[in-house]
């Protein structure tokens, strides 16, 4: 029977080794999750790398190891620790992240890197072949295995190949900064399909296929050879009624079912009725625009001073490739703002800003979503956003605003909500 294989570099679960042995938890994040019902829904195997490292697997757990990711469906790819500083934290994270994120200039563009992530591309190229026939669908997925589809086109012409971009796709300008853009360019056409988030990301990726490898695209087909390529746009969504259901549930809770963060919530709204929380979750990351919302929500209370002791900004901030300097640097940033801002307008009564550097589980988003009257979501730039469809999808008495940067994928779709220029201060 013919199956689908999903390859994305993180696989749905992630691995633990605590005490000998081997727990699997399910992996965060709007590519696993929204890809987690198409694995479930019929006869399909996920591939990609574990999350741990050659080194970190005991050699006699390995067989423990791959039949816990069997039960998920899951198989692994091995890389070392080598191969991922190289092709995960190095080319990746280091160059494909920030340029398509038009950072230029936090971009890196180092020869090892691009050569350890071809190495580990074909890795993966190399577990699909192990695993398909030629009935097989192939999905792969986003910017860390953009040379894959090729890969695995050139030993198999004829299986069927779907690609799809989580991130955005600049325009040419930016792409063509990149040393290796045709290579990469050429290893995204081995598939028979090209999907993005948005008509935009998709137009900067055509644009870039005709200037840079002259070939011919007539709407949203290219022509390769002697085959077509479609190239569209299919904005992810969320599993809407997972949360509208769970937001319904959660307010139908009794005292002793809620959760000690929904009662301590509930304890700060009944002590100032009038007041309103302002939310935002992101993962620490520099595209996100964390430093410049703490900045202009200090702006707002010095500018409207009445406003002290109405509002509380949350903030959820998820840890994420603390490997980065970049990142680390963020993470000092906001820690200090985030000081600076409490230390100088609190009150007794009063903290304007709540942080939370952690990831929460779903129960507690859920929490924090209906809890909030205001969402600000103000990344600089963002393929998606999903946090904004999920708050829109909990507030299932129609009530809370939504604050929405234009430079997030989801603006497109989200036109009723408040949309902003995140590089535009006063208007954040
Ligand atoms: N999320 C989570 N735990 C947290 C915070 C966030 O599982 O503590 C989820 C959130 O529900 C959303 C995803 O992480 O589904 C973030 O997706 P988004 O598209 O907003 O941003 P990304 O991290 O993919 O850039």
């Amino acid at each position: 029977m013919a199956k689908t294989i999903i390859i994305s570099n993180r696989l749905p679960v992630q691995l633990q080794i605590s005490n000998g042995d081997i727990t699997a938890v399910p992996s965060v994040g709007g590519l696993a999750t929204g890809m987690k019902s198409v694995h479930s829904g019929g006869d399909s195997l996920w591939i990609g790398w574990s999350g741990l490292t050659d080194e970190e697997i005991p050699e006699e757990l390995v067989p423990k190891i791959d039949s816990a990711l069997a039960e998920h469906g899951s198989s692994k790819v091995n890389l070392t620790e080598k191969e991922v500083d190289g092709f995960y934290y190095g080319f990746s994270n280091r160059t494909i992240w920030p340029l398509f994120h038009y950072f230029l200039e936090y971009s890196e563009f180092e020869l090892d890197s691009w050569e350890t992530y071809k190495a580990v591309n074909q890795k993966f190229a190399d577990a699909i072949l192990e695993k398909a026939n030629n009935e097989d669908t192939i999905w792969i997925h986003d910017y860390q295995l953009m040379l894959v589809p090729q890969m695995v086109r050139a030993e198999r012409p004829d299986i069927s190949i779907g690609f799809f971009l989580h991130i955005p796709f600049p325009s040419y300008e930016i792409f063509r900064t990149l040393p290796w853009r045709r290579e990469v360019l050429q290893g995204l056409l081995g598939s028979d399909l090209i999907g993005f988030h948005t008509y935009d990301y998709e137009r900067h990726f055509l644009s870039s296929v005709r200037r840079l490898l002259g070939l011919e695209v007539s709407f949203n087909d290219i022509y390769l050879d002697d085959r077509v390529i479609k190239v569209d746009s299919f904005p992810m969504g969320i599993d809407y009624k997972k949360f509208s259901d769970a937001a319904k549930e959660h307010s139908q809770r009794t005292e002793d079912q809620k959760s000690e963060l929904q009662k301590r919530l509930d304890t700060h709204k009944k002590s100032a009725p009038d007041a309103k929380f302002f939310l935002s979750i992101d993962r620490l990351d520099y595209t996100k625009g964390i430093a410049k919302r703490l900045n202009a929500f200090e702006y707002f209370l010095k500018k409207y001073p009445q406003y002290k002791e109405k509002v509380r900004l949350i903030i959820l901030a998820v840890p994420s490739r603390s490997n980065v300097p970049q990142y680390q640097l963020l993470k000092r940033e906001v820690d200090e703002l985030v000081g600076r801002i409490n230390g100088e307008l609190s009150t007794v009564s009063w903290t304007p800003i709540w942080y939370f550097y952690r990831s929460m589980p779903f129960e507690n988003l859920i929490d924090l979503y209906t809890s909030s009257d205001i969402a600000w979501l103000t990344p600089i730039r963002d393929g998606m956003n999903l946090v904004a469809k999920e708050y829109i999808a909990t507030r299932t008495d129609k009530t809370g605003v939504l604050i929405l940067s234009e430079m997030a994928g989801s603006a497109n779709e989200m036109n009723e909500s408040l949309l902003i220029n995140p590089n535009n201060f006063e208007q954040i």
